[in-house]
């Protein structure tokens, strides 16, 4: 092992994604790209030429993706990199992308490079516009894609990974999923990337493996050099490239601490959620991809608390079939270890996810023809979905949940098709859950407003706070020039998650909060004592929660509420609970 001593220590900030601290040998991963090399074809009877050479260059990127397919099915079946392959595949095989190409070629005389080159840039132009973060994100799978045509059509076939040693820090600015599949995951410590966010695909395998990852770090590949000692805090998001020994000791007691306190954390993550005055509190855990099952069980949760099924949409030129809705569903509800799985019906809005005719682009998306809106606009579409989670709620506890609900109308047709359904399954004899609870998430502040009305139509309320702060504080959640004025603890919104439980309790129903204010320790003890009876959040957060209500009481969690609902802005009540947060647990959140 080299050790950078004679280099000096750099300390790089980014986006913690996969909590945990890592301490091991920088592996740089650079991307041998091939140089684009852009030229008019001399003669135009070369045109033919050219196609059948991208052709050619398309043929061998799919034959590389599969074989790496092949290699890894066996070892990793079900996991979500195998999936981003095919998703490389699927882009490859676009006919979008070919056309669009040897239209360049034939048009314009040029080759095949320089062509693929300008269909890949005018990708990412209309990437750049998707307001979703998932999914302005994929246009990395493009690239990668793209990349790899490149490196066939300048006859560079070898693969860019090997020879990564033990205890590996991978750095890169970003990682292809072919590039972590062919790693050898048990050598990894940890990941370091410049580009990526929280759903970036780095940040999925990360979590996926448990392996502590920071990404978003600039500069990071100039900085750091394969060899050098590096420091990977996936839980404060830092880089720490040729640590000082001063500097090691402390990352090496820090992870020791991390790692005793998550195991203990998992020891007891089957425990329930109790309180020392004996309420129980439900814990679910929300999922974007069934992968995430094994990890949900593994923390302690409950039941699925949110499955949020428009990501079955991304990356698709086509609709899932029933069938394959059917399929996906049934695997979530009869997963075991959870006792219930709350299915939310897709939010797609806008020009999101499928590149459907149906879904035209909007000056304003989150407030447009999104979610629930968009489902009684396509019912065809809606009623597909809704069959396929009936048929698989004969196979395990299921509870639908409407995403947008913003007015009685709105849940009235939408009962009305859900009805319908059943009626048809009945009529065709195809078997369905006899007790399939009926939801639907609190995220418009007029649903706050009329939830008496609500709750006497539906069987749970599910808060999505992610949307209810961003609509009621007028606050863009994805805009990072305002996320200064997005505040949880906003006695405006406190007020209303106040005003939704005391309804859905009126009516003698259950609430849930299902947005990441969930699961976030420090808002513990109000959610608790403004009267949720679920809490619904990243799996990985549960044990940590959960040892945290096993040593509060919900008296004390509500004499917080009364005290903090006197406050009337949000800093006095930050303040106020970090403090009495800090004292309780004794300046040892991240313990619990
Ligand atoms: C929410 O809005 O809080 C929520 C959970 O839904 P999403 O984040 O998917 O909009
Ligand atoms: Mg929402």
């Amino acid at each position: 092992m080299k050790t950078g001593e004679q280099r000096r220590t750099i300390v790089l900030q980014g986006i913690g994604v996969s909590p945990g601290v890592a301490i091991g040998v920088a592996h740089l991963i650079r991307r041998v790209d091939a140089p684009i090399s852009r030229y008019q074809l001399p003669d135009r009877s070369l045109i033919a030429e050219e196609i059948r050479r991208f052709r050619k260059a398309l043929k061998d990127s799919e034959s590389q993706l599969l074989e790496i397919k092949r290699k890894f099915r066996d070892q990793q079946e079900g996991l979500e990199t195998l999936y981003i392959l095919d998703v490389h595949i699927m882009i490859l095989k676009d006919k979008m992308l070919y056309k669009q190409t040897v239209q360049n070629i034939e048009d314009r005389g040029i080759n095949a490079e320089w062509a693929l080159r300008m269909t890949v840039d005018r990708y990412r132009e209309v990437f750049s516009k998707v307001e979703d973060d998932y999914l302005r994100e994929r246009v990395s799978d493009v690239e990668y894609a793209g990349q790899r045509i490149l490196r066939n059509l300048a006859g560079v076939h070898h693969e860019t990974i090997s020879g990564i040693g033990e205890n590996a820090v991978i750095i890169g600015r970003d990682l292809s999923p072919a590039d972590t599949m062919q790693m050898k995951v048990e050598k990894i410590q940890g990941f370091a990337t410049e580009m990526g966010g929280k759903t970036s695909h780095t940040a999925i395998v990360a979590r996926a493996y448990e392996i502590p990852a920071v990404v978003g770090i600039e500069k990071i590949t100039a900085e750091a050099r394969t060899g050098d000692i590096i420091i990977v805090d996936g839980t404060a998001g830092a880089v720490i490239v040729n640590p000082d020994p001063e500097i090691i000791r402390r990352y090496e007691e820090k992870k020791r601490h991390y790692e005793t306190i998550e195991d203990s954390l998992l020891k007891n993550a089957r425990k329930t959620a109790t309180t020392l005055d004996k309420h129980r509190v439900l814990m679910g855990a929300n999922i974007e991809f069934t992968e995430e099952i094994a990890s949900a069980v593994k923390h302690g949760a409950d039941g699925i608390g949110l499955y949020r099924t428009e990501f079955i949409y991304i990356n698709r030129d086509r609709l899932p079939t029933e069938e394959e809705h059917f399929c996906t569903y049934k695997k979530v509800v009869e997963s075991r270890g959870i006792r219930w799985s709350t299915i939310r019906t897709f939010d797609l809005g806008g020009d999101k996810f499928i590149s459907d005719a149906r879904l035209a682009p909007e000056m304003n998306p989150v407030m447009g023809l999104r979610a629930i809106r968009f489902c009684l606009q396509e019912v065809d579409l809606f009623k597909g979905q809704l069959r396929a989670i009936l048929r698989a709620s004969a196979y395990g506890k299921t509870k639908v949940l409407f995403p947008m609900i913003s007015g009685m109308e709105e849940l009235r047709e939408t009962k009305r098709i859900f009805e319908e359904v059943k009626k048809e399954l009945k009529r065709d004899g195809i078997p369905y859950g006899k007790d399939v609870k009926m939801g639907i998430m609190i995220e418009v502040p007029s649903a706050v407003i009329i939830a008496d009305d609500l709750a006497r139509e539906v069987d749970f309320f599910s808060i999505g706070t992610n949307d209810l702060i961003q609509y009621t504080l007028a606050i863009d959640r994805v805009n990072e020039r305002v996320s200064y004025l997005y505040e949880p603890l906003h006695p405006a919104v406190l007020k209303l998650i106040h005003r939704v439980v005391e309804a859905g309790h009126r009516a003698g129903i259950e609430v849930s909060i299902c947005g990441e204010m969930a699961g976030e320790p420090v808002y513990t003890m109000i959610l608790l004592g403004l009267g949720l009876d679920e809490l619904s959040m990243n799996a990985l957060v549960i044990p940590r929660i959960k040892k945290l209500i096993r040593s509060i009481t919900i008296k004390e969690c509500r004499k917080l509420v009364n005290r903090v609902m006197t406050f009337n802005t949000a800093s006095e009540i930050e303040f106020f609970v970090r403090d009495c947060m800090r004292r309780k647990f004794k300046d040892d959140l991240q313990g619990h």
